[in-house]
């Protein structure tokens, strides 16, 4: 039997019918939600990674500017606009769309935003707080597939989960967020010897590594949930994700596709931390 699909585009619109709501409580408070973006150099998926998320603050009512800068600038120069962003009242989010050119610490960079701005959930002081339990602004990516699994109603607690991928904005603050809810979870990476010991006791499989058909549907036991974070461009210009859609969505119970799938929320979730970054700002929340 095909699985049904996760539609991150369907859940992602119920996710902005909710955030209207709260901005319009906002908006009633005189306040209106600021996302800014820092955009260095000229690589062209970061430009439609903003372009979307731009569309997406217009089309709910979130303020957004991008500030531009040229791919050989200085990192003193992006303190200094961190600074003042982090000081500027009308902003309530701040981002630095990633990959940045190799002479900027991107580490360090993403440590200046101030903890309650960081609405991409990349600071020390965020991540750090999922590690104890508590969650401020959580990673956008595993927010999103938090969300997408509870509005598909997936049973989470007392389940099996397994995380391909370790990497600090995904895999790892996945897999805590799947701890904090009950599951038993097991965390696969480059290293693993033998992914399908793991992928074939999952209730749930989030893959996030980056390598098309990295599952197939023989690794996947009958009836999991399958949530693909990959986003690949194959050489032809498709894109595709990390999980061999056609022969896991014979297997699987729910699957997510790509695109149309965790990429939506990742952008949603985006909007909701900076929705709550700003009724943090009056009070609220
Ligand atoms: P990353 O930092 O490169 O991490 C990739 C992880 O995959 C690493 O932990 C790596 O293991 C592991 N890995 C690599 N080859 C493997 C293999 N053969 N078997 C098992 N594990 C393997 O990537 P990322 O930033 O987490 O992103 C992962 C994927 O998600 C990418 O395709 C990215 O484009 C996509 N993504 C999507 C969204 C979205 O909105 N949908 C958002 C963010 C990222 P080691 O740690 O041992 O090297």
């Amino acid at each position: 039997m095909a699985a049904t699909l996760l539609d991150g585009a369907a859940i992602a619109h119920q996710v902005y019918a909710q955030l209207k709501e709260r901005i319009r409580n906002l908006h009633a408070r005189g306040v209106q939600p600021g996302l800014a973006a820092i955009l260095i150099g000229e690589n062209s998926a970061s430009q439609i990674y903003l372009k979307n998320k731009s569309q997406a603050c217009r089309d709910i009512g979130v303020h957004s500017e991008i500030l531009r800068f040229a791919a050989d600038c200085g990192e003193s120069q992006i303190f200094t606009t961190l600074q003042n962003l982090n000081a500027d009242p009308r902003i309530h989010g701040i981002l630095v769309q990633l990959p940045l050119p190799s002479q900027l610490n991107s580490e360090r960079i993403l440590q200046a935003i101030a903890p309650v701005k960081d609405v991409d959930g990349f600071n020390w002081v965020n991540l750090g707080a999922m590690v104890a339990g508590r969650t401020l602004l959580a990673p956008c990516t595993p927010l999103g597939v938090m969300t997408m699994l509870d509005y598909a109603r997936v049973p989470i607690e007392g389940r099996s989960a397994v995380v391909i991928g370790r990497s600090a904005i995904v895999g790892k603050p996945l897999a805590l967020m799947l701890i904090a809810r009950g599951a038993t979870v097991s965390v696969c990476s480059s290293k693993t010897p033998d992914l399908r010991q793991y992928t074939g006791m999952a209730d749930i499989l989030a893959v996030a590594v980056g390598n098309p058909g990295l599952v197939d549907g023989s690794m996947i036991k009958p009836g999991a949930v399958v949530i693909d974070v990959g986003i690949n461009r194959l050489p032809g210009g498709k894109l595709v994700g990390d999980v061999d859609f056609a022969s896991a969505s014979r297997v699987a119970s729910k699957i997510t596709p790509v695109p149309g799938g965790v990429g939506r929320m990742t952008v949603a979730m985006l909007l909701e931390n900076t929705v709550t970054a700003a009724e943090r700002s009056v009070g609220l929340g």
